[in-house]
């Protein structure tokens, strides 16, 4: 071995990732008593990054929930939901999930991510194909390489080219096939068409997963997303830090389906369930979000709003048609004086460079939330356009 220091390779890595200027860094923030604002380093910044779409996190009956559920079940679950973690408060949530959803029963996990990570592999084996779209989120990305099946990718949202690829794969002996996309694009905040997919999905016998992560509680009847009502989609897993306000994450499935994943899924059997704090918000976000049309109507309005303003100031916005609005730079460089600029003008939004996405792809990534109010708008749409005339 060269006579090297064994951190050589950290260094290295590191120095390479800020001459690329893609090196990230964590800065503390602070919530404040206004929606949609937080404090960093002493400053209130109005909060362009946030998931908690509908303000959920800081909704009173989901901290009360939380409260009591402590009060009731103690700060942890103790283990893992097969050893003795599983509380009647994990099976209560897990009903309204699946009943809400139109779904024979629901499973809850720990995280997306974890689920991600963890239910490719459980479902396919080295002789089964998984064809995901492109743009599909790391954590499903992780999933697929953890499974031993054949790993395809297909073009982002070209319905065509899965058809193409499931037709290839007819004369195949694969024991499976299974396809994996999501119905808003974490990164683009563009819709994909799962209808179409679900029809293909039935037409060629594959297993359909559609991660809903973004569209539950913001999109569809009642904020049920937008696959609940596509019966053939066998695993819709949605995030419960997004729009639910809190955390974890479940799957919604046939009873079956459930039976097996907790039979034969690492990432549900090997970890501890969560806690009662949590499960305590959780519920009172699944009572809560069917109740609130007016907030989702309110955020759809102003969703429309900001991209049709953008584009009016000549700012590429991509595909977007929901509360994830990329404002497409380009260039790595040009997309950081953006995003410090807006932190000058007292604004927070994520730059977001590769390789998260493609090089040359770089964006300031803005997502809109119910806290949102009209002076905020009004404010990031202002100092968009000074930077553009600067
Ligand atoms: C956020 C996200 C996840 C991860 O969920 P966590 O619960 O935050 O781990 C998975 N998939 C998609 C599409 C996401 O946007």
């Amino acid at each position: 071995m060269a006579d090297r220091s064994k951190h050589a390779f950290i260094e290295q890595a590191l120095a390479q990732r800020k001459q690329d200027n893609q090196f990230r860094e964590l800065s503390p923030v602070h919530p404040t008593e206004k929606h949609a604002v937080v404090k960093q380093d002493g400053r209130e910044l109005i909060n362009f990054c946030s998931n908690d779409y509908l303000g959920l996190s800081g909704h009173s009956l989901l901290k009360e929930r939380s409260r009591s559920y402590i009060q009731q079940y103690e700060a942890g679950s103790t283990a893992s939901r097969l050893v003795c973690g599983s509380l009647t408060i994990h099976h209560q949530v897990e009903e309204k999930i699946a009943s809400f959803l139109y779904r024979e029963s629901a499973l809850l996990f720990n995280s997306g991510f974890q689920a991600n990570s963890t239910l490719i592999a459980t479902l396919t084996d080295r002789h089964s194909l998984v064809l995901a779209d492109k743009k599909c989120h790391n954590s499903l990305l992780q999933g697929a390489l953890l499974s031993r099946a054949t790993f395809k990718r297909f073009r982002h949202n070209d319905v065509d080219h899965l058809q193409r690829l499931l037709e290839q794969a007819a004369d195949q002996d694969y024991n499976r096939i299974l396809i994996v996309t999501e119905t808003v694009f974490s990164m683009d905040g563009d819709r994909t068409a799962v209808a179409r997919i679900a029809e293909l999905s039935d037409k060629f016998k594959a297993l359909l997963f559609v991660d809903d992560a973004h569209a539950v509680g913001v999109w569809g009847e009642r904020g049920r997303g937008l696959a609940a009502n596509i019966p053939n989609v066998d695993i819709l897993l949605g995030t419960c830090g997004k729009a639910f306000g809190t955390f974890g994450a479940y799957v919604a499935c046939s009873r079956k389906m459930k039976e097996y994943l907790i039979n034969f899924c690492p990432g549900f059997i090997y970890t501890t369930a969560l806690p009662p704090s949590v499960v305590g918000a959780l519920d009172a976000a699944v009572s809560l979000i069917p109740q609130l049309d007016d907030r989702r109507q309110a955020l759809h309005r102003k969703i429309e709003f900001l991209r049709h303003e953008l584009i009016e100031l000549g700012f590429n916005t991509g595909n977007s048609t929901t509360q994830i609005i990329p404002v497409i730079i380009g260039d790595e460089k040009e997309t950081l004086a953006l995003s410090k600029w807006l932190m000058e003008h007292e604004i927070l939004a994520s730059a977001i460079r590769p390789p998260t996405v493609a090089p040359k792809r770089s964006r300031i990534r803005l997502t809109l939330t119910a806290g949102h109010t009209q002076t905020h708008l009004t404010k990031l749409l202002q100092v968009l356009k000074s930077w553009k005339n600067a």
